[in-house]
């Protein structure tokens, strides 16, 4: 026996939980699809966050539900307007590697008010998106940490 507290291992099994150990996959767009398109695709594949990306697969912005909300009632043509006009896009964007640590990421989704954040892997002139860790991955890790013993 240790001596150490339960918090101790708790904190101690957390800090061990890398961004790679429960991620999701990414849903990706091209930028020249049409908010139409965007939104048909954020309910098709279920999810609340959109990773746009240009013609070589590099991550260039991120779509939210409230931005295609916004975009929706307000007077653009969602069949002809793309989502780059609408989406937030590089730099701005809140981004981690696989083997960040799930705390870390987590207190970024916090700090930053952001559902998501992506999973990316340096290509040279930008970012390949290879998965997603939303506020969902932090729920789930935070139940299976307490079925760890
Ligand atoms: P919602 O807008 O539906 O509440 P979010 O809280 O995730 O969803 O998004 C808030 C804003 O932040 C949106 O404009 C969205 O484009 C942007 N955003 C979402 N994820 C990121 C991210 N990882 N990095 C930077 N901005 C982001």
């Amino acid at each position: 026996y240790t001596g150490k507290s339960r918090t101790q291992l708790l904190s101690e099994s957390l800090k061990k939980i890398k961004v790679e150990d429960y991620q999701s996959l990414p849903v990706v767009i091209n930028e020249s699809v049409s908010i139409y398109d965007a939104i048909v695709s954020m309910f098709l594949e279920d999810v609340g966050t959109l990773y746009v990306v240009d013609e070589d697969s590099l991550l260039v912005g991120v779509l939210s539900r409230k931005d295609l909300l916004r975009a929706s009632i307000g007077k653009q043509d969602l069949n002809t307007v793309p989502v780059n006009i609408i989406m937030t896009r590089m730099p701005n964007i809140t981004l981690c590697r696989k083997d960040d640590l799930l705390i870390d990421v987590a207190e970024k989704l916090i700090e930053k008010q952001i559902d998501s954040i992506p999973i990316v892997k340096d290509k040279g002139r930008g970012y390949e998106v290879t998965g997603r860790i939303s506020k969902t991955t932090i729920t789930k890790a935070f139940v299976s940490l307490m079925h760890t013993d």
